[in-house]
C-alpha cells in the first residue's frame, strides 16, 4: 500500500468474493513503529442496496451514503484507492472510471434516514435526479424531463436541440413564460422528502 492519508477513499476485499469491494474513508491509520501490523479506522460508505431502503430507481449505479459506521480493519484488507465525487463532481466528470463514485447523503445506518433528508425533484414524475438517467431541459421553465416521460425515445433526445414542455408550449404565453424562467428556477425548486423507511418495509413484507 503506497502512501495512505488519513481522508483517503479505499476499496476493501469483502469477505464473500462475490460481493463487491466495499468503500470506505480512512479516518486515522495505525502500526507499530515498523510499519508492521497496520490497523487502519474506517468510516463506511454503504451502497444503496445496504441501506434500510434499499436501491429506489434515483440511485446512480454509482452512488453511495456515507454512513455513520465506523470500524477497525487490518490494512491488509484495502484493494486499493478511490474516489468518491460530490454529486455535483460526478455529473461532470468526462468518463467514468471503475473507481469513481459519488456521495450526496450521509445515512444514519440505525435509523435509516439520511442527510439531507430533502431533494430536488424533477420531471413529470417528480423524481430526484439519478445521473446515469439522461435528462433533456426545458427551455422554458428549466425543469429536466426523462425521455420516456414526455413521449420520446433516447435517440431523439440526444438529438434535440430545442425543447418546450407540454406547459410551456402550450397556449401564446410562451414567450411571457420565458422571460420569468429565470427567476423561477432559482426560487421554486419541487422537493421530497426522503422519508421512505416505513412504507418499504410494509411493501417488502
Ligand atoms: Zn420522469
Ligand atoms: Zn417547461
Amino acid at each position: 500500500m503506497t502512501c495512505l492519508v488519513a481522508g483517503d477513499c479505499v476499496l476493501m476485499r469483502p469477505s464473500d468474493s462475490a460481493k463487491p469491494s466495499y468503500v470506505a474513508r480512512v479516518e486515522t491509520i495505525e502500526g507499530d513503529s515498523r510499519g508492521a501490523n497496520v490497523r487502519v479506522h474506517v468510516r463506511w460508505y454503504y451502497r444503496p442496496e445496504e441501506s434500510i431502503g434499499g436501491r429506489r430507481q434515483f440511485h446512480g449505479s454509482k452512488e453511495l451514503f456515507l454512513s455513520d459506521h465506523y470500524d477497525v480493519q487490518s490494512a491488509d484488507t484495502i484493494e486499493g484507492k478511490c474516489t468518491v465525487h460530490t454529486f455535483k463532481g460526478y455529473t461532470k466528470l468526462d468518463a467514468v472510471g471503475n473507481d469513481d463514485f459519488f456521495c450526496r447523503f450521509e445515512y444514519n445506518s440505525s435509523t435509516g434516514s439520511f442527510n439531507p433528508d430533502r431533494v430536488a425533484v424533477y420531471c413529470k414524475c417528480e423524481m430526484p435526479y439519478n445521473p446515469d438517467d439522461l435528462m433533456v431541459q426545458c427551455e422554458g421553465c428549466a425543469d429536466w424531463f426523462h425521455p420516456t416521460c414526455i413521449d420520446m425515445t433516447p435517440e431523439e433526445a440526444r438529438k434535440i436541440d430545442h425543447f418546450y414542455c407540454q406547459n410551456c408550449s402550450s397556449g401564446d404565453k410562451k414567450k411571457l413564460q420565458n422571460s420569468h424562467a429565470m427567476s423561477r428556477k432559482t426560487t421554486d425548486t419541487k422537493v421530497t422528502t426522503l422519508c421512505w423507511v416505513k412504507t418499504e418495509i410494509s411493501i417488502l413484507s
